[in-house]
């Protein structure tokens, strides 16, 4: 049973590895040259620096087991320094308040928790299981489409650096991609069955908030020592959260460097989105002042990173939509099934992994169509599509 899973976030990555597990034959289709998505870590200048996700929770003991199954629980490291809600009168107050982040006291995982060498770490570790053979980099998957005669997908890719672009078959489709990316896909892929357009319908419903994360190091002292991060308490501010997460680790950066996160708010990011370098610069530079009363300091570098699908705004509810498409041999996860966190995107990938065992797992133990069964959802118990 061939799989072609579109995405290689963490989301479609879970997937390709329960699914590998259960006997299916997996291929990962990632458009980008690293794997994670939005968990995404960048180095520059010898530094360890996480342009996405910044910490994640493992509130779940179906994640907790994943973590320990893949290896990557000894790199991990708890979000220990405070996070001081902003904007503050008095900053020792504001300290004083701060709690530790805490999830779930008690459970073996209780805190928010980062990777010591930047958030990849976890999809390089599930690469590394589900096998490097299995994934194709760079390959953007511009359209699949639907044979009704054979039941087989095809799949339309570009700047696939094994084969130069061209197409691959699959018996089913796991679209692994934030739910716009995903409407978009299947836009391109018209005429398809009602279905499946309908799933596009749904998908296309889904709004995601953009953020815009600008990353410098400044010269002089680091500012707020001792803190971890600032989160931002009201939708007034422009910058949502401001971290120095290499305090926590400090395997990211040479000694006596401090590396300043900041992720504007979801508006600011709207206001900013596709603007040059210089506006985005000067908004920083006022939002540091108009909030916090600090200048912004002689930078020694800057780079800023554009998420536009950054979080969803509102979570996919129609199962019955899924349900059709599945007859189709097409499943769909992401973080929009439960709401914008790294454990979520986790969670939908394990989902759309045990949903399509369920569709076709046989009673021996392999996977695929029933013996004499074109499989569920074969054309004598479909409607025409
Ligand atoms: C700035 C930022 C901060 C965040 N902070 C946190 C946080 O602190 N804690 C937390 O829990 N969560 C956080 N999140 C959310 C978290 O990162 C996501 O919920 C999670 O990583 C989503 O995983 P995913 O697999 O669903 O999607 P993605 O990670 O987006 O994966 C989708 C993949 O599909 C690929 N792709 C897209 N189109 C195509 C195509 N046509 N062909 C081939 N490949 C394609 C993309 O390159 C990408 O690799 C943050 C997100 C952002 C952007």
């Amino acid at each position: 049973m061939d799989v072609a899973i579109i995405g290689a976030g963490l989301a479609g990555l879970t997937a390709a590895y329960f699914l590998t597990q259960q006997g299916f034959n997996c291929e990962l289709l990632e458009k980008s040259q690293a794997l994670g998505g939005r968990m995404a870590t960048r180095r520059h200048l010898d530094i360890v620096i996480d342009h996405g996700a910044q910490y994640f929770t493992v509130k779940t003991p179906a994640f907790g087991a994943f973590l320990r199954e893949v290896g990557v629980v000894e790199a991990m490291c708890p979000l220990a320094a405070p996070v001081v809600g902003y904007p503050f009168a008095n900053f020792a107050t504001a300290l004083a308040e701060a709690t530790r982040e805490t999830s779930d006291v008690g459970s073996e995982f209780p805190d928010r928790y980062i990777f010591r060498l930047g958030m990849t770490t976890l999809a390089k570790a599930i690469a590394r299981q589900i096998g490097e053979q299995r994934i194709v980099r760079q390959c953007f998957v511009e359209a699949i489409i639907w044979d009704s005669a054979t039941r087989h997908w095809t799949l339309q890719t570009r700047g696939d650096n094994t084969t130069l672009g061209g197409t691959r078959q699959a018996d089913c489709v796991v679209l692994a991609l934030p739910a716009p990316q995903a409407a978009q896909l299947l836009e391109r892929s018209q005429p398809l069955p009602a279905a499946i357009t309908a799933l596009q319908t749904a998908l296309k419903g889904i709004l995601y908030h953009p953020c815009l994360t600008v990353i410098w190091e400044a010269s002089g002292t680091g500012l707020y020592p001792g803190v971890g991060a600032l989160r931002a308490t009201t939708d007034t501010c422009a910058i949502g959260w401001l971290a120095w997460l290499n305090r926590l680790a400090p395997e990211r950066v040479p000694p006596g460097i401090d590396i300043n996160i900041a992720q504007l708010t979801p508006a600011a990011s709207q206001a900013l989105l596709d603007q040059p370098e210089g506006l985005v610069v000067q908004a920083l530079a006022t939002a540091l002042s108009t909030d916090l009363h600090i200048t912004l300091p002689t930078l020694r570098w800057l780079q800023i990173k554009q998420w536009r699908y950054a979080n969803p705004a509102t979570t996919f509810t129609d199962t019955s939509v899924l349900t059709a498409a599945a007859e189709f041999q097409l499943e769909a996860c992401g973080d929009y099934f439960l709401g914008g966190r790294v454990e979520a995107a986790f969670l939908s990938g394990l989902a759309a992994a045990e949903r399509l065992c369920r569709r076709w797992a046989r009673s021996d133990g392999s996977v695929g169509p029933q013996r004499g069964d074109p499989g569920p959802g074969s054309q004598s118990q479909m409607p025409p599509g």
